[in-house]
Formats: C-alpha cells, structure tokens, sequence
C-alpha cells in the first residue's frame, strides 16, 4: 500500500510501485586513474596478476528527482532531458 506521488491516491495493496523518473540532467563525469580492477588473462592460471585499468570519464545522464507512481499514470510520462 503506498500513495502515488501524482494522483495522490492510496494505491491497494500488492499493486506494483513506478519509480518515475521527471528530471535529470547531463553529468560530466571525470578521468579516474586506476579505477576498474582487471585480471591479466595473457598469463596462465594461477599466474596471473591483478591491474587497473584507468577510467577516462565522460558525459552521461544523472537522475535528479523520482516520484512514486501508480502503474495508470506512470505510461506516457517522459522527463524533461
Ligand atoms: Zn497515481
């Protein structure tokens, strides 16, 4: 049982929850040296050696805000980016 955050409606029990994302914005992620761990495959087993690999960042999209929706109003809502 929840209350949708956009009919202001209790919602019945056992009704699935939308996560409805309404906003977001582009995030620029930044250049991480030896971020991501990976196994060296190029040695055999049990020789092998842990690196890390660099992360070189980027643009993407960041969710801002979420409201708690029912299923009925959740169809046919797009966020604003
Ligand atoms: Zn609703």
């Amino acid at each position: 049982m929840y209350q949708c955050q956009l009919c202001a409606q209790t919602i019945a029990a056992r009704t699935p929850m939308v996560k409805l994302t309404v906003e977001r914005r582009v995030y620029q992620h930044p250049q991480r040296d030896r971020a991501h761990p990976v196994i060296d495959r190029s040695r055999p087993t049990g020789r092998r050696q842990r690196k890390r690999r660099d992360d070189p960042g980027g643009t993407g999209l960041q969710i801002v805000r979420t409201l708690h929706v029912c299923p009925a109003y959740a169809s046919g809502h797009t966020p604003t980016i």
